[in-house]
């Protein structure tokens, strides 16, 4: 999980909220507090031409209010990107609760927090996150309707459906570059076997990839060498595998200027957010021959499932839009070697020109 741990040189206040580097353009940020319970949020609504700003909510023991800030506005904008590219008529947005998830979490804390959602009116839908389970979500949305994927709302655990579209988006990735419709005999590298890779694993397995694994947990990893006939390799050399298809599902900013050098697969696409610690990395992967998934566009599935699922089972509403990942990427794929650019730049531009073409753009 890629959370802001970093003090940042800024103070938390109206003034320097406008001047922070991440504020771009934010439509409204609300500074939430319930003394009772001690509850401390920042809502982030960064965009709303599409629809409400939908984002998760994190609970998180930050070391300071302004590493929270950093982090709501961060989140949110990247939200707007995510939900403008993945079809959905929804803007972006992000909630913070500024607490220990395994200390100070309580039902009261988070029916505060449910409340201040509610006084939004719509504008900001919440949904889980870091520290924040889809149970917590039955207690906050005790006090509104804007709480996505409870119970009552949802499908349960999204992580199905972002493997199903990060498996999607391999094969788009693989028809694309390798001119291959069927992933019998490719080997993939999958760095990370928690709730998203290891569904992963399961439907490359099933449709004849070879398989090699590494998580820091090895009992995830001996059973995908039990379950799957996988090989198993440490960590920190995954990307390295001679591999055609590297797929990080574990943390951020695993491609780097260190990384990229030593990546031999073709192809990388996976699950993980945050995959680029830089901008640059981007146009470091283009120019080695490296044809990249951006992350934000081949994990979507679990957004869509959150988004989308009513009262009613919409799962094939949510499986189609999942599946439509593939042809999201290679579209993506298709201009980026057209204009010699970036897949990550592309996939920005994309987002951009849906939001400006939207009904109430500004
Ligand atoms: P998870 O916590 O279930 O699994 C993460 C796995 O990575 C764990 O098995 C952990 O042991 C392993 N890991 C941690 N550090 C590692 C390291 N240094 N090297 C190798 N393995 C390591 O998380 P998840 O829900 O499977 O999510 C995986 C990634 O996908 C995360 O980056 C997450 O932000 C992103 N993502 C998840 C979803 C979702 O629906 N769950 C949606 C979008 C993006």
């Amino acid at each position: 999980m890629n959370v802001s741990t970093s003090h940042t040189a800024h103070k938390v206040n109206a003034a320097t909220a406008f001047d922070h580097p991440e504020f771009r353009n934010h439509e409204q940020i609300v500074f939430g507090h319930e003394p009772v319970t001690g509850l401390k949020t920042i809502i982030a609504i960064h965009d709303t031409r599409l629809g409400p700003a939908a984002g998760g909510c994190r609970m998180w023991r930050y070391a300071c209010n302004a590493d929270a800030l950093t982090d709501a506005l961060r989140l949110s904008r990247g939200m707007t990107y995510k939900n403008a590219l993945a079809g959905l008529d929804l803007g972006g947005g992000k909630a913070v609760i500024i607490a220990d998830p395994s200390t100070d979490k309580t039902e009261a804390l988070l029916e505060a927090f449910g409340t201040q959602v509610d006084n939004l009116s719509g504008r900001y839908l919440t949904a889980e996150d870091v520290g924040i389970s889809s149970a917590d979500m039955d207690v906050v949305g005790r006090r509104t309707t804007y709480a996505l994927g409870t119970s009552r709302t949802g499908l349960g655990d999204p992580s199905p459906y972002t493997a199903l579209g990060v498996f999607e988006g391999i094969k788009a990735a693989m028809r694309y570059r390798l001119q291959k419709d069927d992933p019998t005999g490719l080997i993939v590298s999958v760095q990370g076997l928690g709730n998203v890779g290891f569904a992963v694993i399961r439907y490359l397995h099933k449709a004849g990839a070879k398989l090699v694994v590494s998580d820091i947990n090895t009992a995830s990893v001996e059973r995908a060498v039990e379950s799957f006939g996988a090989k198993s390799i440490v960590p920190t050399r995954a990307h390295e595998v001679d591999a055609d298809i590297f797929c990080p599902c574990a943390l951020g900013a695993g491609l780097n200027s260190v990384t990229i050098p030593e990546i031999r697969a073709k192809i990388v696409a996976g699950a993980a957010n945050n995959q680029l610690a830089t901008d640059e990395d981007g146009e470091r992967l283009r120019r080695a021959g490296i044809l990249y998934a951006p992350d934000y566009a081949i994990n979507a599935g679990g957004i869509i499932s959150i988004a989308l699922a009513g009262p009613r089972d919409e799962d094939t509403l949510v499986r189609e839009k999942t599946v439509a990942i593939g042809d999201t990427l290679t579209r993506i794929f298709e201009r980026a070697d057209a204009e010699d650019r970036p897949t990550q730049v592309v996939a920005d531009e994309l987002a951009e020109e849906r939001l400006a073409a939207a009904p109430l753009s500004r």
